[in-house]
């Protein structure tokens, strides 16, 4: 049950990190569908190469994790199987302290559920208003277009977002390989602003199988809000400094970073460079079940990588919140049960000060 309560007494301790109130805002749908043998039967004769030893996949590069998605998904043509892992994803944020989810689909995984797109949408609001119930997990969806589908393709589907409206889609975003794709920002500007005009809020994929150029051109032509990685705006200064004083956040996803081959490790992930130079970043896990991590997990490597204070994690559970598609009220009750959680760990001296004072 995710719930505000007091902190462990050992500020970034597993435990007090595990509990820190935060959000996770760049997860994908088809990321937490257990990879099952028959799915993994057709990734590997897709060239998808699995560790031998445990059985996990290895992806070599962007290609072959999306190659993945497409066996795993397209075996769920169930609906109670949808809701099922809709539910379990808000499972799995009350057991890391995330109460509120934006969590990402794209239906070009899905094919069997393209003529009914309304049904699919609407089994997983009745997964996630059950982990709502049960779990006090709140849950936004997020309709993600792909970088290489047919331009007509991506125009038919924000025609279905903005006339059929489902309950709980509240975003447009954009994936897919950026480098197989070249620039896309032209084309999917028109289909932002039409998203934008009829209320929905935006981010895109950029800045990780795209350079610098990428995340501008979803900053400067999407117009996003955020920024899904951005990562690669770490190699032009001069976008560095404009992300920090636009305050534009990036929802990053170290281990997934990793694992795709986009930076070579931790240490040296330009996290903790962009979140130096102001740039607003949350921490995330992109798709969890294929790369086997928790978003606790996430926060507690860097931590140890970075030397994370209380108040850099605090900062950087706040971005989570505050750049999330939560309903403002939602936020603000978030936003409220960090501060209280983070009162202790963050002015302990401020507070001894103020209690010897009392005193005098
Ligand atoms: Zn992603």
């Amino acid at each position: 049950m995710f719930e505000a309560s007091r902190p462990p007494d050992e500020p970034c301790s597993p435990e007090w990190i595990r509990r820190l109130p935060k959000a996770e805002v760049h997860l994908h749908l088809e990321g937490c569908v257990p990879l099952d043998t028959i799915a993994a039967d057709g990734a590997r004769r897709s060239g998808v190469d699995f560790e031998p030893q445990t059985g996990t996949p290895l992806f070599r590069d962007l290609a072959a994790f999306l190659a993945i998605l497409d066996h795993s998904c397209a075996l769920v043509t169930d609906g109670g199987r949808l809701e099922k892992i809709a539910y379990e994803i808000a499972v799995r944020a009350a057991a890391n302290g995330v109460g509120h989810v934006d969590v990402i689909f794209n239906p070009v995984h899905w094919p069997a559920w393209r003529p009914d797109l309304q049904g699919f949408v609407g089994h997983l609001d009745r997964g996630f208003a059950a982990g709502e119930a049960d779990m006090g997990v709140t849950a936004s969806l997020c309709l993600s277009l792909t970088r290489t589908q047919p331009p007509g393709e991506s125009v038919e589907l924000v025609d279905w977002l903005l006339a059929a409206r489902p309950d709980r889609v509240v975003a447009l975003s954009v994936d897919g390989n950026e480098s197989v794709a070249g620039h896309t920002g032209r084309r999917f500007a028109p289909l932002f602003e039409r998203a934008r005009g009829a209320g929905f809020r935006t981010c895109a994929h950029a800045g990780e199988s795209s350079g610098p150029e990428g995340v501008r051109d979803a900053v400067d032509l999407l117009r996003v809000e955020r920024v899904d990685h951005g990562i690669r705006a770490a190699e032009d200064p001069a976008l560095v400094e404009e992300l920090a004083a636009r305050a534009v956040p990036l929802d990053i996803c170290p281990t997934s970073n990793i694992r795709l081959g986009v930076v070579t490790s931790l240490t040296t992930h330009p996290i903790e460079r962009l979140r130096a130079a102001g740039v607003p970043v949350s921490v995330n896990t992109d798709d969890p079940l294929l790369f086997g991590v928790s978003v606790t997990d996430e926060y507690l490597r860097c931590t140890e990588a970075f030397s994370w204070e209380p108040v850099v994690l605090g900062e950087v559970a706040r971005t989570s919140i505050e750049s999330s598609f939560a309903e403002p009220e939602r936020k603000r009750w978030l936003l409220a049960a960090l501060d209280h959680f983070l009162e202790d760990a963050c002015a302990p001296a401020q507070r001894g000060k103020d209690s010897s004072d009392g005193g005098l």
